[in-house]
């Protein structure tokens, strides 16, 4: 008999995976914090399902509002036409986000609401009468996603710009903050920011960054002083501040939304990943009255985007359900105390000469190496030490499901230690 992964190899194609994709492994099932796999082993989830699965696999809570959902309206079209679960999702993401974001435009992911605030930002800038206003400025190391607006402010060496030269917009990159999480910003760690804001403030649309910490793009965490600052210099040089929080939003960083440790709000906000609690694809790009009042006086007056299953009810219920269970109040307990244990379990790889770096913030555990590691060795080690981690060029990370028990966080802290100390 022909087995699963034999079959996906002659169709299917993975992320950032050649044509048959390898090593490649079958799940059967999910429950809680564990993967169970064809063969019938279960590995303890390190990854959350890329940043998205906070309440573990197959909560009851998200599985009933999901029923519910399903046998009343699972989908219907956003043009003209609105329904409970969309705007109640809608208000609860105004009342629970940084002072001022007052207006939501639900996307399909997170890719899309990155476009979605872009072409936002842009359009504000001919409404006012301003159109030379459409380079965007960010920052290296960051990712914000894979289509070709999203990849153009991504960082242009691990986005392998190359690739897609001619075909990208040409943006500006300012240094990566050298300020660590827990240091102050200097005058040296903005300067390259600064100068690149005064000098193209007259072309600038918007400045795009992930607050506090870059994800896909490095796993870096900054410092607060820092996103404080940028919000003051985009306000004096007449630039938007567009935050992508779709990794970073939902608590994951220790506060639910990772602008709160600078006390800032953007003019854009864009929010993926988690909203759902980890089941279907949703993310929502929210916006400032400074952002809404341009748009609606200038011409054409509307915002040119729509998706076919825009406010999809289903995964409006799976988010609403989702915020009910962070509302409920656990969860910066749960995060603290994954940190807590990540710091302290985790500091045993730092003698490893493999490791460049270990750094823990919120629910975020990162062993950076000194080299990129082999995917095609360590990837079957993680899954025989009974773990999922899934390692990116030289970073080898973990952010598990929020409801992670002690026992199972020291099988993936355990299991990280043992793989990387067989590096050489
Ligand atoms: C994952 C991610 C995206 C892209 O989201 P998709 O749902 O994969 O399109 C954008 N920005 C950040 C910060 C992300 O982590």
């Amino acid at each position: 008999m022909t087995s699963l992964v034999e079959r996906d190899r002659r169709v299917v194609w993975h992320p950032y995976a050649a044509p048959e994709a390898s090593p490649l492994f079958a799940v059967e099932s999910a429950q809680g914090v564990r993967l169970r796999m064809e063969d019938g082993r279960e590995l303890v989830d390190g990854m959350s399902s890329w940043w998205s699965a906070i309440h573990g696999y197959r909560h009851p809570r998200i599985e009933a509002a999901l029923e519910e959902q399903l046998h009343r309206l699972p989908h219907v079209m956003f043009g003209g036409l609105t329904h409970e679960s969309a705007v109640r999702l809608c208000e609860r993401l105004v009342a629970l986000s940084p002072e001022g974001l007052e207006r939501v435009f639900l996307c399909d992911s997170g890719s899309v609401a990155v476009e979605v605030a872009i072409k936002m930002a842009l359009q504000v800038w001919v409404s006012k009468g301003r159109p030379g206003k459409r380079r965007l400025l960010t920052i290296r190391g960051g990712y914000h996603g894979d289509t070709f607006g999203a990849m153009a402010v991504c960082d242009p060496v691990t986005g392998m710009h190359g690739l897609f030269e001619g075909n990208l917009s040409r943006n500006l990159f300012a240094e990566r903050p050298g300020c660590r999480f827990d240091e102050p910003c200097e005058d040296a760690d903005i300067a390259d920011l600064a100068r690149l804001l005064e000098q193209h403030r007259d072309e600038l649309a918007a400045v795009i960054l992930e607050p506090i910490v870059q994800g896909a793009g490095g796993m870096w965490f900054y410092s607060p002083d820092y996103l404080t600052r940028v919000r003051a210099l985009c306000d004096e040089a007449d630039v938007l501040l567009i935050a992508d929080e779709i990794a970073t939003g939902f608590g994951r960083t220790g506060r639910f939304f990772a602008c709160e440790y600078a006390g800032i709000s953007p003019d854009i906000l864009c929010v993926g990943k988690a909203l759902t609690g980890g089941t279907l694809t949703l993310a929502a790009t929210l916006a400032n009255d400074r952002v809404s009042a341009a748009l609606g006086e200038g011409d054409p007056g509307v915002f040119m985007h729509g998706p076919t299953f825009m406010g999809n009810a289903l995964a409006c219920a799976a988010a609403n359900a989702s915020l009910d269970l962070l509302e409920e109040g656990k969860w910066p307990e749960q995060v603290s105390s994954i940190g807590e244990q990540l710091r302290s379990e985790l500091e045993a790889c730092r003698s490893l000469p493999a490791v460049a770096d270990v750094r823990v913030l919120g629910a975020i555990g990162v062993v950076e190496l000194h080299e990129a590691v082999d995917m095609s060795v360590v990837q079957p080690e993680f899954v025989e030490e009974g773990i999922w981690i899934r390692p990116f060029g030289e970073l080898v990370y973990t952010m598990p499901p929020y409801v992670i028990e002690s026992g199972d966080l020291s099988l993936i802290t355990g299991g990280i230690f043992e793989v990387v100390s067989r590096i050489a």
